[in-house]
């Protein structure tokens, strides 16, 4: 049973042969195998206990489970499209900038914290955003999806505030639905109200000012 965050990525996820980096327990790919979402999946794990719960919830699918460090675990041109889900974005960046070339031109990102990081990566190695959702529950995320495409630059950014996509994202902010706006409210309440803030907190609170103003 996937829960609302790992719902949200496995929808986003339809490809013959797909790699999940840092699987843990395995779940991701086991729901994508016997959904039919994918054909083929290969778990990597770079923490031995984490491998070994992959490979007994994968048993009998069709299914590599690897132990290894991120994308040293997969060979180029291997896998169609790959997802890192629940770890920060700036680890998440770490891992696709250690081995580019076995970076697949899918890619299903799903960052617990910096979501901006994994954002400014995808914009400089010519990744466009495909799709973006939010999961509003106990704790907020946010689920990226990525095609690589260096013909043009991403027009998901047009015509937007640079630093506000960056921080919120270009298609949340683009579709600016209601719960993206209880969101951003909430957040700003709280660092108007914070005594002390960090420059990255200050910085936040004049992205979203200005972004507010602009939306009305
Ligand atoms: N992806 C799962 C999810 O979203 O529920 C598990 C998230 S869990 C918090 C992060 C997992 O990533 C851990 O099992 C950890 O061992 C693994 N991990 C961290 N760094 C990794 C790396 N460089 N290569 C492979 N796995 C990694």
């Amino acid at each position: 049973k996937l829960d609302d965050r790992l719902k949200a990525v496995a929808v986003q996820i339809r490809s013959r042969v797909h790699a999940d980096i840092g699987s843990d327990h395995g779940h991701l790919l086991k729901a994508l195998l016997t959904s039919g979402r994918i054909e083929r999946g290969i778990a990597i794990e770079v923490n031995q206990r984490p491998c070994e719960n992959s490979r007994s919830t994968l048993v009998g699918l069709a299914a590599d489970v690897r132990l290894a460090d991120g994308l040293a675990g997969l060979s180029p041109g291997e896998a169609d499209s790959l997802s890192i889900c629940g770890m920060g974005g700036e680890l998440i960046t770490r891992i696709l900038e250690t081995h580019p070339e076995r970076v697949p031109p899918d890619l299903v990102l799903q960052p617990n914290r910096r979501p901006d990081a994994v954002r400014r990566w995808a914009l400089q190695a010519g990744f466009h955003l495909v799709d973006e959702q939010l999961v509003v529950g106990r704790l907020r995320y946010v689920v990226m999806r990525y095609r690589l495409d260096r013909s043009s630059a991403d027009p998901a950014y047009d015509a937007m505030d640079h630093e506000a996509a960056l921080l919120f994202g270009p298609l949340l902010i683009q579709r600016w639905e209601s719960q993206l706006q209880g969101v951003l409210l909430d957040e700003y309440q709280y660092l108007k109200e914070l005594q002390q803030r960090t420059e990255q907190s200050q910085h936040r609170l004049n992205v979203l000012a200005k972004l507010l103003r602009l939306k009305g």
